[in-house]
């Protein structure tokens, strides 16, 4: 029987790898391996029946070395205790990685958000912002969303820790809506640091965006306006998916036409149009395209996936979607791989740029942050790459490379307190 999945065993298995080839020796790096604060709180919500429900949700806090710890809360029926743990230590990772001045969390609940109602959802999420309040502030711990989790959930943890302060603390979390202290390009930040991701990959390779064939799994907020941004520049967009269905058109998707209908119905299933084909979300992984974008949740690109594969890149909008088994098959493959705390960079870089704009109350204008956002993806893809080839190595290693080599600096700058 194969070994149960454990995102943060994979987590770690990175990092080894990454240590080894740069020599840097156990005790510089364990720090790395454990979460500086773990909280597990039990949440009661009256339901809209009047019965009690208990659910289970978690903020664990992986590293403050090189700033405020920054990183979403996801709703999930899977959320557990090791995915949180492996989320907070990817989110050090990437900023690291794009040298921000932020360290790493991740949060969630442990729930199926399409059971719950409206005002179910509003509470559970002001009961849960009420359990973590003492690890949340703008100088210590700033949530945004992930998995389903979006600008409204935002709005609700803004105004629950403003009325626990007595005054409006917009920088306590970023991802909200515009009207409360959002920021211009942060709902489409993370689907343009994947387009940018995609482009300087294939420039690396002589290529560009233009005519691409893309499959992308998932169509949430990374999915859908990564296709979008991708269609917007020529690609053509061969085969999407949500958790509804997953659909293909060998000559390209009506990415428009298709947003169109998703906006009204809320999910994928039922589009219909010439070409379109219904198929299984394996088909949907094994798409004969250039290009594979897994934006939806973990551990969805393993072993038997990776030995199947027909697209040349990948580029991760999802946390993980690649199992450390599948990788290895990837690289002997051939396979290009644009790892997570790279590809996906881009929503916390603007949540950067937001909370830049919070605690300063300055309000930017979208070009700018376009603009700000595309050198950092630039710059940190060139440095991985660079890196990746000073240690021969592959792009997941090089970005752990790059990350770690600032979070063990850090720690040696700041000392080992008291
Ligand atoms: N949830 C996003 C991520 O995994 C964004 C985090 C943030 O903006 O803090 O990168």
């Amino acid at each position: 029987m194969s070994k149960k999945y454990n995102p943060y065993d994979q987590m770690l298995a990175t990092l080894d790898k990454a240590a080894a080839i740069v020599n840097i020796p156990d005790s510089e790096y364990n720090f790395l391996k454990y979460p500086e604060r773990e909280l597990k709180v039990a949440l009661p919500v009256r339901m809209d029946d009047g019965t009690v429900r208990v659910f289970e949700g978690y903020r664990i806090q992986h590293s403050s070395l090189r700033g405020p710890c920054k990183g979403g809360i996801r709703y999930h029926q899977n959320v557990d205790q090791n995915e949180v743990k492996a989320l907070a230590a990817w989110m050090s990772l990437k900023c690291a990685v794009v040298n921000i001045p932020y360290g790493g969390a991740k949060g969630g609940i442990t729930v199926d958000p399409t059971e719950l109602s409206e005002r179910e959802l509003k509470n559970l999420t002001r009961r849960f912002t009420a359990a973590i309040l003492p690890l949340i502030g703008p100088n210590s711990d700033i949530p945004a969303p992930d998995v389903n989790t979006n600008a409204q959930t935002m709005a609700w943890i803004m105004d629950t820790y403003s009325m626990f302060q007595g005054h409006a603390v917009p920088g306590v979390v970023t991802g909200k809506p515009l009207d409360i202290g959002g920021s211009l390009g942060r709902p489409e930040a993370t689907g343009r640091g994947v387009m940018f991701s995609t482009r300087e990959i294939l420039k690396k390779l002589g290529k560009n965006l233009k005519d691409s064939t893309i499959a992308v799994q998932g169509y949430g907020n990374v999915g859908r306006t990564g296709a979008t941004l991708l269609y917007e520049e020529g690609c053509k967009i061969l085969a999407v998916g949500d958790v509804s269905c997953s659909i293909r058109n060998m000559n390209g998707i009506n990415i428009p036409e298709l947003n169109e209908y998703v906006s009204i119905h809320g999910l994928i299933k039922g589009y219909e149009a010439p070409g379109v084909e219904y198929i299984s979300h394996e088909e949907l992984l094994l798409t004969d395209c250039e290009i594979l974008v897994p934006a939806a949740l973990e551990n969805q690109i393993t072993e038997k996936i990776a030995t199947q594969i027909k697209a040349k890149i990948i580029v991760e909008g999802a946390n993980g979607p690649t199992t450390s088994e599948a990788d290895l098959i990837l690289i002997e493959r051939g396979i290009i791989c644009i790892p997570d705390i790279l590809a996906n960079a881009g929503g916390v870089v603007v949540s950067y740029f937001e909370w830049a704009q919070n605690i300063q109350s300055l309000m930017w204008n979208e070009d700018d942050i376009n603009n700000k956002l595309e050198t950092i993806m630039v710059r940190s893809f060139q440095e991985v790459w660079d890196t990746k080839y000073q240690y021969k190595t592959d792009m997941r290693t090089a970005a752990f490379i790059v990350a770690m080599t600032r979070l063990v600096e850090a720690r040696k700058i700041r000392g080992v307190f008291p």
